[in-house]
């Protein structure tokens, strides 16, 4: 019996690329000995999408359409797709046509070679914003030294996961998902191919510069405590200069020539201390309202429709 592959595909209004994925996806695996499965997840699109997609599944037992609730956002959505997939291997895709669908073959070779996790390391990107561009990278190479974690330097969510490393993550419940960082804590064989990012086939980015930040500010907070060292390292500096600035004082009130009070100098001494507590307390804070959001333990989305409840989908294909 061949083995099968799943498709994760998180999509959110992506009705015009929905298709071109989908018919790309069916070539390429005309070619490969595994079956597969085209489990896509709606992440709350208001667009002719789904539509599209439960008609076509009438067509081709493969596709699968499963319906969140509302938007969620990527990351959920593609734990969504982990948590219902049924293949031996999962292969996460973006729907815009963004990760190329040829590289899926130069994966599944991977991992037939024995190894359980395929990260696909973008060689340049096209189609994406200088500023975009210079945050990402230096972000990766800082994340890399404090998590100490394997994650590969330009590397996004599109990769392939064999059932042992799905089966892992689906354990890992947290509210604040960080995949690419909870993949490499997970551990297992990893290996990276290169590909060339694509520019978007139709349509505009979901994941503005400032949602990209969240993200990333995600990944520090929940796999790092270095911001609270660098906070406590600062407030120890703080310390030392109040003691010299103390002595000085002192020191000149004995043997210099005493010192004129200074009400300049002393206001800027309290906004610069008051400043500083105040955006500590806040760096506090988001630790805090972190661990509060992962104390209510509640589910990490909803499922409207299943297309594939029940089903199995082994072995399925396109009638034409
Ligand atoms: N996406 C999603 N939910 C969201 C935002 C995006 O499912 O809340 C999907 C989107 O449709 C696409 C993928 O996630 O398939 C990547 O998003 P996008 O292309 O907008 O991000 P970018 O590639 O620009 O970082
Ligand atoms: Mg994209």
């Amino acid at each position: 019996m061949s083995r099968t592959v799943t498709f994760v595909i998180p999509f959110l209004d992506e009705a015009e690329n929905i298709p071109v994925l989908y018919e790309a996806l069916h070539r390429i695996m005309a070619d490969e000995s595994e079956s597969a499965e085209f489990l896509f997840v709606d992440d709350g699109s208001s667009d002719k999408g789904p539509a599209w997609l439960e008609e076509q599944a009438g067509k081709d037992s493969r596709i699968r359409l499963v319906r969140l609730s509302r938007n969620f956002g990527h990351q959920v959505a593609i734990s969504a797709g982990l948590d219902l997939a049924r293949g031996d291997a999962v292969i996460i895709i973006d729907a815009d046509m963004q990760d190329p669908p040829e590289t899926a073959a130069a994966m599944l070779e991977e991992w037939r070679k024995g190894a359980e996790v395929v990260c696909a390391v973008r060689a340049s990107r096209a189609g994406e914003g200088f500023l975009k561009k210079l945050l990402a990278s230096a972000f990766y190479r800082l994340f890399r030294r404090i998590s100490k974690l394997d994650v590969p330097v330009d590397a996004g969510d599109f990769k392939l996961l064999d059932r042992t490393v799905v089966d892992a993550l689906r354990g890992m419940r947290e509210t604040h998902r960080y995949l690419r960082a909870m993949t490499a804590w997970a551990g297992f064989k990893q290996v990276s191919i290169k590909y060339d990012r694509c520019p978007r086939h139709a349509g505009t980015t979901k994941y503005p510069t400032w949602r990209s930040v969240q993200l990333a500010w995600d990944g520090i907070t929940s796999f790092s405590g270095a911001p609270l060292r660098l906070v406590s390292f600062l407030g120890v500096l703080c310390c030392i200069g109040g003691v010299v600035w103390v002595i000085d004082i002192v020191a000149s009130h004995y043997f210099g020539e005493g010192q004129v009070p200074g009400w300049a100098s002393v206001m800027a001494a309290v906004l610069l201390m008051g400043g500083a507590q105040l955006l500590f307390l806040g760096l506090l804070g988001q630790y805090l309202s972190r661990t509060f959001e992962e104390s209510k333990r509640r589910p990490l989305y909803f499922v409207k429709s299943d297309s594939g409840k029940g089903g199995e989908s082994e072995g399925g294909s396109r009638t034409e």
